[in-house]
């Protein structure tokens, strides 16, 4: 990039917080993050990420973006004891001053209020109303493609990855999906819904990793999180092309 060669510091900066990236990382969930860096160096755009850790706090202003990958059940519980005793209020705030918060299937079911497996009770943070029950029944194993209107005007457009979750999440009343189910299982197999969110908090089951599937899901939350109209155009071929075999494995 010009201006980098230059020598002059990107103008913006995207400043992410990995929770534990090493523990929630099913699925090489963090290539999620190596696509935001990758899609923001390309346009000049600055990136940090910082990693949060078992027992380390987070400061809610310091980051646009707080990301939770997946992890197995044993992972998912030291994690969410610790997010709800270090990290909670720290989440609300970000949550509620609009920083965005990005959960992939176990980091999902942790934005929610608990994990239920048999007697056992995970917390979750509470950030959105939704919980989740591990099922007796087959896991929810397979390619997904979900339809989804991110900008509430009524433009649809799809997100493909791969699920493998053993809970069910059932969302609140009040609560919407993040998208439609096309192909695949979704939050419960049978409900349609797939995900959730609210205003910058999304949860959904998609590993892939999801944004190097989803290479247009990325752009759009770098644009949010810098409140950016439009990114620069880049050359995505070989982002097409993984979109597209995402899509054609999934059936759509
Ligand atoms: N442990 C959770 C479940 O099985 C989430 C799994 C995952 O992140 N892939 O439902």
């Amino acid at each position: 990039m010009a201006e980098l060669e230059q020598g002059h510091a990107p103008e913006r900066t995207l400043r992410v917080c990995a929770l534990y990236p090493d523990l929630m990382n099913i699925y090489a969930d963090r290539g999620n993050l190596l696509m935001l860096e990758r899609r923001c160096s390309w346009r000049g755009i600055g990136f940090e990420v910082a990693a949060a850790g078992l027992g380390e706090g987070v400061d809610p202003d310091a980051h646009d973006l707080f990301y939770l990958g997946g992890g197995q059940d044993r992972d998912q519980r030291l994690c969410a004891l610790d997010l709800v005793q270090a990290k909670r209020a720290a989440l609300h705030a970000a949550a509620d001053r609009g920083a965005l918060v990005l959960g992939v299937c176990g980091g999902y079911q942790l934005l929610g209020h608990r994990y239920a497996l048999g007697d056992e009770e995970i917390p979750g943070l509470g950030l959105v109303d939704l919980e989740t029950i591990r099922s007796d029944g087959p896991r929810l194993i397979g390619n997904v493609a979900i339809e989804v209107d991110l900008d509430g005007d009524g433009t649809l457009r799809t997100l493909a990855g791969f699920e493998n979750h053993a809970g069910r999440t059932q969302l609140g009343a009040g609560e919407r999906p993040l998208g439609r189910v096309l192909k695949g299982h979704g939050n419960t197999g049978s409900s349609g819904a797939e995900g959730i969110r609210r205003d910058g908090v999304i949860g959904t089951y998609l590993h892939g990793p999801l944004l190097p599937k989803n290479a247009w899901f990325a752009d759009w939350l770098i644009a949010r999180a810098l409140g950016l109209r439009q990114l620069a155009a880049l050359d995505d071929a070989f982002e097409d092309a993984a979109h597209a075999e995402a899509r054609r494995a999934a059936g759509v």
